[in-house]
């Protein structure tokens, strides 16, 4: 069983009013990009804990996680009310199988496709050098419901300026800016401009992580099913590895 480690919030990030980042100071676990850490409150007597992507690269110290409130859940109202200085729960292990690791050595081109926090196991991976020497060509593509949900801008400019290989594709559904698509991104692939805007075709050499809402990913798998890919299981490899918030 995990155990509980004492971690300190030494940052606090407000996106929007229901988003926000926390960097955790503790003594940490290894953890592999991609992967989650456990967090904890105690409130109202009892150990509340939920699965959350670590946001940083593995080779800096602590863990970042971003999220969002659910106003109906327990935990992420109440964490969202952290400040500089308080203290929290972390698990004493990371777990996750969305990482490089698991993808197959054939693959070419890397599809991450988000839709909201999601966006934070790729963001780890993409802080890392490992993905640059696997890769070629990236392809991120981050749908959000309005645009300041768009957490992590900066940093994705910034690593697009480093990386000619990382396509950046912002989908925002609600009075979408110029430089997003206007849509989600199922629609996005069904009408082409995913791959029109990656100057990138979508083929058996394309490997696709797919991260957030149930929805999204249901549809992704089958409309990438249409096209020829099919899930990957370590048993049986194949294209489209998942990973699945809420
Ligand atoms: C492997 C894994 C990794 C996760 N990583 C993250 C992460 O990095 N960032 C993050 O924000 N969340 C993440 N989640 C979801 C997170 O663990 C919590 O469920 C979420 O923060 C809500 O917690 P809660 O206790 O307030 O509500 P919960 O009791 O957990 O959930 C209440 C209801 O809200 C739904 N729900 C859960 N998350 C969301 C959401 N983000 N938006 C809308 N509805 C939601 C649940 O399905 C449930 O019906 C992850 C979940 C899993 C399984």
């Amino acid at each position: 069983m995990a155990a509980w480690l004492e971690g300190r919030i030494v940052e606090r990030t407000v996106w929007t009013d229901t988003h926000f980042s926390l960097r955790i100071s503790c003594e940490r676990p290894d953890f592999v990009a991609g992967q989650f850490i456990r967090v904890a409150l105690d409130v109202d007597g009892e150990r509340i804990a939920r699965p959350y992507s670590c946001v940083n690269s593995p080779d800096t110290d602590g863990f970042e996680i971003f999220f969002n409130i659910v106003p109906t859940g327990p935990l992420s109202g109440p964490l969202s009310t952290l400040q500089v200085g308080d203290t929290l729960w972390v698990s004493d292990r990371c777990n996750g199988l969305l990482t490089l690791q698991e993808i197959p050595a054939t693959a070419r081109d890397l599809w991450m496709v988000a839709t909201g926090t999601g966006v934070g196991p790729f963001l780890s991976m993409l802080r890392t050098t490992k993905i640059w020497q696997r890769f070629d060509q990236i392809i991120l593509a981050y749908g959000v419901r309005e645009a300041p949900q768009l957490a992590y801008s900066a940093v994705i400019d910034q690593l697009c300026q480093q990386h000619s290989g990382l396509h950046f594709i912002p989908c925002v559904t609600q009075q979408a800016p110029d430089y997003a698509y206007p849509g989600r991104i199922t629609q996005a692939l069904a009408d082409g401009q995913l791959e029109a805007r990656a100057g990138i075709t979508i083929s058996t050499d394309s490997h696709f992580m797919l991260c957030g809402n149930t929805a999204m990913i249901r549809e992704m798998t089958e409309a990438l099913k249409q096209r020829g890919l099919k899930k990957h299981l370590r048993r049986e490899p194949g294209h489209i590895s998942s990973e699945k918030y809420h």
